[in-house]
């Protein structure tokens, strides 16, 4: 069955899926559904199956070659155009993509617009066949990276100078762009989860985080891997041991019917047993596809349950203001038995110079 009639399956009304120009997330639905990738295109799924594909003159050629849907081209003000052609029906729209100027085009015009909330991202939770290869492939360019990464000088270098690295390590390798800005984060940089990488020269005796993922056809990696720069103090050396137990515990417990709350659990008992639960403020981790962040989640307030196909992110990090930071995440497919790492470079504790 294809994507538009599962979707179609879940629907009680027309729905609209639609999301602003320029924002990925906006239109990352519509690129799953359709497979065009564009920056202004709109879909419009009905409960029997038929589908509408809109989209203004620059990718009309693209948007016609779609099957199993209606093209209309409109003008380049995707949405008033759609509003015109909707007035008097009833139609859900995606409250989480629609931006509220588009919302009051479809209102102005007459369109009675019903909030919606998780249909696609429901189906996109779970990958089929083409997309989890896309997966491997792309965890597979970041294991090349980080093995790369680990012969590199640290010391002397920056933050930023080697944030770079592994960007165009990632293009240079083929990838069409990375899946969010790569975090290099030494010492007490580290001891913040979302750190950005400075311009001081990185030091010995330092934790350093490495966080980077590469889009390769059109499917994010996500990898976090923490070094080290020579011998190091105890308590940075003994958060290291604490994270990495952790997400081993964290891997053993995604599976199957596992709640996301559950596997963030049994990691988290880890860290909590060794002292450091309140140095563990984030999630245990997050699904990615064609987007770095989307569903299912893996954190205490999550009410998702895992299911195969499902590919997470499984990343617990203890931060120390401070003084210094880990964090080690691997990205895995849920699989009928438990999961399979899709990232598969090294985790002990590297020494780089
Ligand atoms: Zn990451
Ligand atoms: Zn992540």
């Amino acid at each position: 069955m294809t994507r538009i009639a599962r979707l179609a399956g879940l629907l009680e009304e027309p729905l609209l899926v639609a999301g602003p120009p320029y924002v990925l997330g906006g239109q990352a639905n519509v690129r799953y559904l359709t497979g065009l990738e564009s920056s202004n295109a709109a879909l419009l799924v009905e409960p029997g199956g038929g589908a509408t594909l809109y989209a203004d003159f620059r990718y009309a050629a693209r948007a016609r070659e779609v099957e199993d849907v209606t093209f209309v081209e409109t003008a380049r003000g995707l949405l008033p155009a759609i509003a015109e052609l909707l007035a008097g029906r009833r139609v859900g729209f995606e409250e989480a993509h629609l931006p509220f100027v588009g919302y009051r085009a479809l209102v102005d015009a007459g369109v009675d617009a019903v909030p919606t909330a998780g249909h696609v991202e429901s189906l996109r939770a779970v990958k089929d066949e083409g997309e989890i290869a896309a997966m491997r492939r792309a965890s597979a360019l970041s294991d090349e990276i980080f093995g790369a990464l680990a012969e590199e000088r640290f010391t002397g270098r920056t933050e930023r100078e080697l944030a770079w690295w592994v960007e165009r390590g990632f293009r240079e390798a083929g990838a069409s762009g990375v899946s969010f800005s790569t975090v290099v984060a030494a010492g007490s940089t580290a001891g913040s989860p979302h750190a950005v990488p400075g311009d001081r020269a990185i030091e010995e005796g330092l934790l350093v985080t490495v966080d980077a993922g590469c889009v390769l056809d059109g499917y994010c990696s996500d990898c976090t891997r923490t070094f080290a720069t020579g011998e190091l103090a105890e308590r940075l050396a003994e958060i290291y041991r604490v994270c990495l137990e952790a997400q081993l515990a964290g891997l053993a417990a995604v599976g199957p019917g596992v709640a996301g709350r559950d596997a963030d659990g049994a990691a988290r008992a880890v860290i909590e047993a060794a002292g450091f639960g309140e140095e563990f403020g984030h999630g245990l981790g997050h699904g990615v596809g064609i987007q770095i962040h989307e569903a299912p989640t893996l954190r205490q307030e999550s009410t998702d349950v895992l299911e195969p196909g499902n590919v997470v992110s499984v990343e617990p990090g203890i931060y120390l203001p401070g003084e210094g930071g880990v964090r080690v995440e691997d990205l895995v497919l849920v699989t009928d038995a438990g999961c399979e790492r899709l990232t598969q470079f090294s985790k002990e504790l590297l020494t780089v110079e």
